[in-house]
């Protein structure tokens, strides 16, 4: 079984921890945080709750070397949105912290898998890519695997149905530009763009409208509430660690580095890609209408003037 080394004892990262140690996704977890209080209180608190779980050892350090031999580091330090600030805003702090913890990341933990949910996630997936030059299969944004969700569960909501049978993808950014992939969504293999079914309602062009309004506000409604979300994210990047370490070949929608993607090159963003062992593949031909994919563009502009801004 895997060792999981996780960067950032906050909300994210403590929550991430639970929920792998719930669901047995490692045999081993191990936090690093320059809080040492706040990791060592975190250890503490799950080592507390080991009788209820799969086996697994759990421990915690200010010192990286916390991390040595892990299988899939996943990055969660830094600067969280405050009310009314956007992810794009977290940039600037957020790459300075990537800068310095990354290389010694690598030093301890060169065959370690990368997981970046630092936001903006896409800017920091890309960034990781270059400051670590680990191949770009094993540096992996978490991306919009949490935006699709939320639109899943929006989607099943207003349908009535349940959210594992709505199968439907946000691309792009993990942000603002996100774009909702409607042509290729599904219920039960009936696309969405023709779902009418008596009692479980049929989606109108407002409907569309307010579901994607939603998806977009969710992060800020959640921060307006409780000042960080953390259960959704948890359980999402644990299903991206289970995809990575239990092989699993599933299609998920995170971000990763494009290297000629119907005119993109050299950006990360979200698309549907199988992820396994050895990372992410390239991303797969789903099918898009002309606005889908002019949105993919907008979305990969505004991640590269951002990654430009910093110098990468
Ligand atoms: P938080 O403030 O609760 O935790 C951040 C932790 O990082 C703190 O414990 C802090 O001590 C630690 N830290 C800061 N600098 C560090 C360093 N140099 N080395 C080690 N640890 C360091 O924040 P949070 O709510 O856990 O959010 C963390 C990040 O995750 C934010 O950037 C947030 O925007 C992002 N996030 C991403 C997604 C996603 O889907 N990608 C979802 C939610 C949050």
């Amino acid at each position: 079984m895997a060792k999981v080394g996780i960067i950032g004892a906050g909300s994210v990262g403590a929550t991430i921890a639970y929920a792998a140690l719930i669901r047995g996704v490692a045999r081993e977890i191990s936090m690093f945080d320059i809080a040492k209080s706040k990791v060592d209180a975190e250890v503490l608190d799950l080592n507390h709750g080991l009788l209820f779980v799969p086996q697994a050892k759990v421990d915690g350090s200010d010192d990286v070397e916390v991390l040595r031999g892990s299988d899939v580091v996943v990055m969660t330090a830094g600067a969280k949105q405050k009310p009314g600030q956007t992810r794009m805003d977290l940039a600037e702090a957020n790459a300075q912290i990537c800068t310095r913890i990354l290389p010694d990341v690598v030093r301890v933990a060169p065959d370690a898998l990368l997981l970046m949910v630092t936001n903006p996630v896409d800017v920091m997936t890309e960034l990781a890519q270059k400051l670590t030059g680990l191949p770009w299969e094993r540096v992996v944004g978490s991306g919009t695997v949490l935006d699709s969700s939320r639109f899943r569960y929006l989607v099943a909501k207003h349908c009535n149905v349940a959210v594992q049978n709505v199968h439907a993808y946000i691309a792009g950014e993990h942000g603002d530009s996100e774009i909702p992939w409607w042509t290729s969504a599904t219920i039960g293999s009936i696309p969405l763009n023709q779902w009418s079914v008596d009692g479980h309602g049929r989606l109108t062009a407002a409907d569309k409208d307010a579901i994607v309004k939603n998806v977009k506000e969710a992060a800020y409604q959640v921060i307006q509430g409780k000042g960080a979300t953390n259960y959704a994210v948890g359980l999402a990047v644990c299903n991206i660690l289970e995809a990575i370490l239990f092989d699993e070949r599933r299609v998920l929608p995170v971000s990763g580095l494009l290297r000629g993607f119907r005119g993109m090159e050299d950006v990360c963003l979200s698309l549907p890609r199988i992820v396994g062992r050895d990372g992410i593949e390239a991303p797969l031909p789903i099918p898009m209408t002309v606005d889908e994919e002019n949105g993919l563009h907008e979305s990969a502009a505004r991640i590269r003037a951002v990654v430009r801004g910093l110098g990468y």
